[in-house]
């Protein structure tokens, strides 16, 4: 496992690397936001724990261009902020950080972080090897290319287009996460895509009126004001 530190403060940055190192993991230190980026395009790191508060391109900035990577395997995103009330704007705006982590904090407590990242991250293969995604409401066989609901103890099996299908299990597979419009337009379309990215609010729409009990007010599928969606549930 390889963990991009992307830290300013170099006392900070070695800090951590000596407690992940002693865990065993493997690490990689980048002390702006620019460097980060490169690294990231070279190394491919599993886990990236990236300051918010980096001279230049700051942590929000470098997290949303890694989400724009269209590579097979996205990173867990950590994200250290100074102090509490910064963590309400990360959130705020929704750039596809995985978890938080407030300073200062406790070798452990980072520890205890990175590996419940990493645990989410092997349920997430061991989902992909079955072939099957499921969260507390909706589970997606590939196999038999089912989708069903469980809602009010009744499960019923839905009725999706096949855009609508792969919409549905792309959001099971990473529940919590916000996509972008572009970040889904690449997992559903690929690289045929050619016209207005819109097109996906009107699949996200048809995708409502179907799993959602009242689509007017989704509780699955969220809009993320400035941003694109994401899907809550349980898991
Ligand atoms: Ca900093």
């Amino acid at each position: 496992m390889k963990i991009l530190i992307v830290e300013d403060e170099n006392e900070i940055a070695q800090l951590i690397e000596q407690t992940l190192m002693r865990e065993g993991f493997s690490c990689l230190i980048a002390n702006d936001g620019l460097s980060a980026l490169e690294i990231f395009r070279k190394q491919q790191p599993d886990v990236v724990i990236l300051d918010l508060m980096l001279p230049g391109l700051d942590g929000l900035e470098v997290c949303t261009r890694i989400r724009q990577q269209p590579y097979d395997k996205d990173p867990y995103i950590l994200m250290l902020t100074a102090r509490g009330e910064e963590i309400d704007r990360v959130i705020g705006l929704s750039t596809g950080a995985d978890d938080y982590l407030v300073k200062p904090f406790s070798p452990r407590e980072l520890v205890a972080r990175v590996r419940a990242l990493l645990r989410r991250s092997l349920r997430h293969e061991v989902q992909e090897v079955s072939q099957t995604y499921k969260t507390k409401h909706f589970t997606v066989d590939l196999e038999q290319h089912t989708a069903t609901r469980t809602l009010d103890n009744s499960t019923d099996e839905l009725d999706l287009t096949t855009l609508e299908f792969s919409l549905l299990t792309t959001f099971l597979s990473y529940p919590g996460r916000v996509w972008s419009r572009t970040q889904l337009i690449d997992k559903l379309w690929g690289n045929d895509f050619f016209g207005d990215e819109r097109v996906v609010d009107t699949h996200i729409r048809r995708l409502r009126k179907k799993i959602e009990p009242n689509s007017a007010n989704p509780t699955f599928v969220k809009t993320v004001v400035g941003v694109g969606y994401k899907f809550e549930d349980e898991t």
